[in-house]
């Protein structure tokens, strides 16, 4: 089954989101626990979430991917930073477990000047504190592009990050395309050379979701701007490759291309007309 969906909000609840993405053709979505630029999460509303469970069973509605907020930075050099990162995720953690096997996908994080070495130190210090090894949810770190002084640029880093981490089978990773062309990873040209790299150097166990968005910036460049379906440098070719390609084509696909529900609609029911399966 082709698991597609696109990131929505959840400001109107659960079961709102959900008969959204049912609106839009898709069968998951992908959510911020909170407001992505600030903290605050919305109050737990168990009514909406036990009403979203039932209409997702009877919809066809898959695992959801929650993101954290852009604010968590588990290796900014300030402190108090740091800190709101271990509140963040503990607090995004006890939400999760409501649901039967949650995914929460993060940003690695910046390292802000102190490098690369100190970064993953500081990453793996918070996830060591913040993992229960008795919960149900898999953290997913995401592929970066790279700009400024981003960690998770490499799938070195990645591997690096998850190898120092104690109850490590309780990581993954979300592979985003846009994200990982600006990093230098040829998926356009080379697909099967990147993802048996991925294998070699993280492992394709570890891959449980992918964002699937085109780019507005040329290969290699570190830049992050994401860009619709085939109208950026990766093209719509690259992406049917991508959607279709036996070792990706079981795990969920997420767009966070620049649209609103109508584009979401549009894009969604191209990718199901390309796909063969
Ligand atoms: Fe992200
Ligand atoms: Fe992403
Ligand atoms: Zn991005």
């Amino acid at each position: 089954m082709f698991k597609i969906g696109c990131h929505l909000s959840i400001a109107n609840g659960f079961l709102k989101a959900g008969k959204n993405i049912v609106e839009l053709g898709g069968n998951t979505f992908q959510y911020f626990s909170r407001n992505p630029q600030g903290g605050r999460a919305r109050p737990w509303d168990q009514l909406d979430f036990e009403g979203f469970m039932e209409y997702a069973s009877y919809s066809g509605i898959e695992g959801l991917l929650c993101h954290a907020p852009y604010t968590l930075n588990a290796c900014s050099a300030n402190p108090d930073t740091r800190e709101f990162a271990r509140m963040v995720f503990k607090s995004d953690l006890e939400m999760l477990e409501h649901f039967p096997n949650a995914l929460y996908n993060f940003h690695p994080g910046s390292h802000t000047g102190q490098g690369v070495e100190v970064g993953i130190t500081q990453i793996v210090e918070i996830l060591n504190e913040v993992i229960d090894p008795t919960m149900k949810t898999t953290i997913l770190l995401e592929t970066m592009a790279g700009k400024g002084s981003e960690i998770g640029r490499s799938f070195e880093e990645i591997a690096e990050i998850i190898s120092r981490v104690t109850h490590n089978e309780k990581l993954g990773v979300c592979l985003d395309t846009c994200h990982i062309y600006s990093a230098g990873y040829d998926i356009v040209k080379n697909l099967d050379e990147v993802l048996n790299e991925f294998d070699s150097i993280i492992g394709l166990d570890r891959l449980k979701a992918i964002h699937l968005n085109d780019s507005m910036m040329p290969f290699a460049s570190n830049k992050d701007r994401h860009a619709k379906i085939g109208e950026g440098t990766i093209g719509l070719d690259a992406i049917v490759r991508i959607i279709n390609h036996p070792k990706l084509k079981n795990l969920p696909f997420y767009l966070e291309t620049p649209n609103d529900d109508e584009g979401y609609k549009l894009e969604i029911a191209l990718l199901k007309k390309y796909r063969t399966n």
